[in-house]
């Protein structure tokens, strides 16, 4: 009889971790330890061997513990129960989502090599993409989110630059607005111009929508990275990341992790597979919150425009809806709303607003909301911002878990009822 394959949020508790190996402890201990003691100096020998890649590992062989830069039990397990989600070959976790991000982009472009990557993006990775990327001789080129395919091929054919491609990178849905990226139409882009001996890989910041509610590597991601600090940690209590995908694109990226030394350490390892066992409950709840007040904020005389995915029907955008439908299983928690006025009416509005924390991040248990304009995206061009209204009237907000109800209450109240 073939063994009941148990669901994520089932093996969450478990999985991966041995009581026997800890003193019977029934959580994984926090491994606080630079360090493993080897059984004999043929141990040792043998695992460098594996580490170092001096030799194939063994069928049964396990990479043993050498240095908690290598290697830790907390990463270790976390790593395992992450793949889960994504149904990953292999995971590494990193000391943020930058980090992650930074070290993918490292170790796939080469000088001469193209990065064509989705606008907006995250403000630390565009900054990462526009200002440091192309110091080492790598060209980048933008495309603008919530496009189709043949919009993006023509932006790459007619740059004058698409020999060169070497990565397509892309976050999906777009921060603020929620536009949605086709990841199926990029990876035919990515094919089209990979060769048998340079293959283009597709990389997707699945932070808005992961690890629950979309699987990039189901619609042709070849890797996946977050920002674990948001819905993964979701406690606004810890900085980390993580890049999941097949083995042989793994090896490549945790071997970097190793020389660069940006994985994550072993308490925000343990902090992490504390927050996974809540994981599908919370974002849950999130993304219900996110549904009633997405639906309040519509119909309140003082907003002018709702940016929730819920909102998306086959009449009023069928390509983005198919998306929708295509990519992801639910709304996410994510609302932005353009407010009638500008910056003056969106400032007051934050100021008077109760309940919600004035911060950037989200994902978090504690709802949150900013003013995109002037915080998470100042740095971005006017160019940019009014291509992808992100205006002074706009305000985005991170719905929590606290009761939807009290959360429109604060809303009404701040905006005069
Ligand atoms: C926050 C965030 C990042 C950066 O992650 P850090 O953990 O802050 O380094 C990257 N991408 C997205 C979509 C994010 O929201």
């Amino acid at each position: 009889m073939e063994p009941k394959k148990f669901s994520p949020e089932t093996l969450m508790m478990s999985h991966g971790y041995k009581p026997s190996l800890s003193e019977g402890a029934i959580k994984c201990p926090i491994f606080q330890t630079s360090t493993f003691v080897f059984k004999t100096a043929e141990e040792g020998k043998a695992f460098f061997e594996i580490a170092y890649g001096l030799r194939d590992q063994g069928p049964s062989e396990e990479l043993g513990l050498i240095y908690s830069r290598l290697n830790n039990p907390d990463l270790e397990i976390l790593e395992n129960r992450l793949c889960l989600w994504d149904k990953a070959d292999d995971c590494t976790v990193f000391e943020s989502g930058m980090s992650a991000i930074s070290t993918v982009m490292l170790e796939f472009l080469r000088p001469g090599d193209l990065l064509l990557f989705s606008s907006p993006v995250y403000g630390g990775t565009d900054h990462f993409i526009r200002h440091i990327i192309p110091s080492f001789g790598i060209k980048i080129l933008g495309f603008p989110a919530g496009r189709p395919k043949e919009e993006i091929q023509n932006i790459l054919e007619n740059s004058g630059m698409a020999e060169n491609l070497a990565m397509v990178y892309m976050e999906t849905p777009a921060n603020p607005t929620n536009a949605l990226i086709d990841i199926a139409g990029c990876k035919e882009i990515a094919e089209k111009y990979s060769t048998i001996g340079r293959k283009v890989p597709v990389v997707v910041d699945n932070t808005y929508m992961g690890p629950l509610w979309s699987h990039p590597l189901d619609h042709g991601a070849d890797l996946v990275v977050y920002s674990a600090t948001k819905y993964i940690g979701g406690h606004s209590d810890l900085i980390a990341g993580a890049c999941l995908g097949p083995r042989e694109l793994m090896k490549r990226v945790r071997t970097l992790r190793t020389f660069l030394g940006n994985m994550a350490s072993p308490y925000t390892g343990w902090l992490l597979m504390r927050s996974l066992e809540t994981l599908k409950i919370r974002m849950e709840a999130q993304a219900k919150g996110a549904e009633k007040v997405a639906n309040f904020l519509v119909k309140h005389p003082r907003v002018e425009k709702v940016y929730y995915l819920g909102f998306l029907t086959p009449e009023n955008d069928p390509w983005q809806y198919s998306i929708l439908k295509k990519q992801y299983s639910s709304n996410g928690a994510m609302i932005a709303f353009d407010i009638k006025g500008g910056e003056k009416e969106a400032f007051e509005f934050l100021n008077k607003l109760k309940l919600f924390k004035l911060a950037v991040s989200l994902g978090s248990t504690e709802s949150l909301a900013q003013h995109p304009f002037t915080m998470t995206h100042s740095d971005m061009s006017p160019e940019d911002k009014a291509m992808f209204g992100v205006s002074e009237k706009l305000v985005r907000l991170s719905i929590g878990i606290e009761n939807p109800d009290d959360l429109i209450w604060a809303i009404g109240e701040a905006l005069g009822n």
